[in-house]
């Protein structure tokens, strides 16, 4: 993708309702802001890049890589409640510190995260009191706001409103027409909560997730305990995350309700940087390794002034999206979070979170060592899901006039949610015979990780173009050539390129193509 032509987002959004990938919540009641429903490709698409993850996190962790101790990483897998004890919110920071700061458009009752709203001041000197433009970027308003600053100031900067002296009076809102309509900023807390139980009081409020991780830090002694992993391992989970967040946009992006896959590789504090370093560059590759590869994908490492006070590193793995080009957004953060959590924890549940590492200290006179306690260091590379699975979208999605659908969906095969597709020419002489055996062959061998398709209706253009739009990276023909000579065509999705090869090899090629 070039960084001046960002492909079309409306485009993109069309082609994942009318194939099935994603679809607005409550559709049919008018949609509800923030949440989004996958319908049956986009369903499949999200499981397999979650499989994916579980695989090469949990199952087979790094594809069997040694860490930097020299040994194979370890990791456990661990399912926790969306609903924890409100304890453990405030334990965590959430209850007092995940706020996002917000203000209200009293003319147009837009709200805005404050620290997302920009102005546009002149490019040289002081605005005085002359009104400042508020946008928020790639809102339909910006245009707009860029046309009467320029008309009142000339050449323009933009700033970040937070980043300069109050001006509220002199403010026009992002949608608004006059000024002095935007209210201060207050902060706003991003946790959905509800009651337990039948008394609706506020001393059976309990919160909504607004992470995984913290599940995990809960069971960190029980896993440790009863699982015979040692330090360092890692303990790592998927599952649904809610955040009442102040403006959700940019489709999938940002949402209220969405899947988190994280995991917590727990270490000892000597350790912790090299560990730190390791998962970081791993993650990066991994999403490389997802059909992400160049220009659009980076590694970005925080400042050291960006860093909370308990950690020692921390890096995004971001993804240029045609909503933040030529900017990038966040897929992935790995954070070192030292032993901020787990001592959070210990500290208000009165629990012991210490762990007893009987391969530290000294030696002792019978050749065993004397063991160390400590609390132990995580490192935490925490994905999205939906993230993810938008950024693969975005990444496939290829526009080519010349082709029977002029745009398609190049999909990783690990991740594309129809594997094959197995189509008679016509539906007679035998055909759909031949096609049905070959189906229930793939279907047996590759049926686990998504569709394999059946269709022996329509023009075989029409069928071909049906896949390309919906990722299927093969299709293999049966005609009447097969019927004498046992091959079929077997068309590749990217290159539009068909090979006759042998009906008994057709489930061979597959495996070797889809890695599996
Ligand atoms: P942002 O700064 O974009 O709000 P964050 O830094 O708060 O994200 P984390 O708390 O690090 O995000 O969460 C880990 C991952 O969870 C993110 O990298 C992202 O992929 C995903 N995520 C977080 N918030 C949302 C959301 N509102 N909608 C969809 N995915 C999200």
């Amino acid at each position: 993708m070039s960084t001046s032509s960002p492909k079309s987002m409306d485009a993109i959004m069309a082609l994942c309702k009318r194939r099935g990938f994603i679809f607005q919540a409550s559709d049919i009641y008018g949609g509800i802001n923030g949440f989004w429903d996958y319908g049956p490709l986009g369903a499949q698409l999200k499981k397999n890049l979650r499989d994916a993850w579980w695989q090469d996190m949990i199952l087979n962790p790094c594809w069997g890589r040694k860490g930097p101790n020299g040994d194979r990483v370890k990791c456990v897998p661990l399912e926790t409640c969306i609903i924890q004890h409100p304890k453990v919110w405030e334990a965590s920071g959430h209850v007092g510190g995940f706020n996002d700061p917000m203000v209200d458009c009293k003319e147009t009752k837009g709200r805005y995260r404050y620290d997302h709203v920009q102005v546009y001041v002149p490019e040289s000197g002081d605005p005085s009191d002359k009104p400042v433009f508020a946008y928020v970027g790639d809102q339909p308003s910006e245009a707009k706001q860029k046309k009467k600053a320029e008309k009142t100031f000339g050449a323009i900067k933009s700033v970040l409103l937070s980043s300069i002296p109050q001006p509220w009076t002199r403010v026009i809102g992002p949608d608004a027409d006059k000024p002095g309509t935007l209210t201060e900023p207050r902060m706003f807390n991003l946790m959905f909560d509800t009651i337990t139980g039948a008394i609706r009081d506020e001393s059976n409020k309990v919160y909504l997730r607004p992470e995984t991780a913290q599940g995990v830090f809960l069971h960190f002694k029980n896993v440790a305990d009863t699982s015979r992993v040692k330090i360092p391992f890692g303990i790592g989970n998927t599952g649904r995350s809610f955040r009442n967040e102040v403006t959700p946009r940019n489709f999938t992006f940002r949402s209220r309700e969405f899947e988190q896959a994280e995991l917590e590789f727990f270490c000892h504090p000597d350790e912790s940087v090299a560990w730190y370093q390791f998962w970081r560059d791993f993650r990066m590759e991994w999403w490389k390794t997802m059909g992400l590869a160049g220009e659009n994908l980076i590694l970005r490492e925080h400042d050291k002034n960006e860093l909370s006070h308990y950690s020692q590193g921390t890096s995004d793995v971001e993804y240029r999206f045609p909503f933040t080009a030529p900017g990038f957004g966040e897929l992935e953060g790995i954070a070192h979070r030292g032993n901020y959590d787990l001592t959070q924890h210990a500290k208000h549940s009165g629990s012991k979170l210490e762990y007893f590492d009987t391969d530290r200290g000294e030696l002792l006179p019978n050749g065993a060592k004397k063991g160390e306690r400590y609390i132990p260091h995580c490192i935490e590379p925490a994905a999205g899901l939906d993230r993810g699975a938008l950024a693969l979208i975005c990444e496939g999605y290829t526009k080519d006039e010349s082709r029977p659908s002029p745009e398609f969906l190049k999909l990783h095969p690990r991740i594309a949610p129809i594997k094959a597709a197995v189509f008679p020419l016509v539906a007679k002489d035998g055909m759909p015979e031949v096609g049905e055996k070959l189906h229930a062959e793939l279907f047996r061998k590759f049926g686990h990780s998504g569709f394999i398709e059946f269709d022996e209706k329509q023009s075989i253009g029409k069928r071909y173009a049906r896949m390309d739009e919906g990722g299927c990276p093969f299709c293999f023909t049966i005609d009447g050539d097969t019927l004498t000579d046992q091959t079929v065509t077997c068309r590749d999705r990217d290159s539009g390129a068909q090979q006759r090869i042998p009906i008994s090899k057709v489930s061979e090629f597959l495996s070797e193509k889809l890695g599996m």
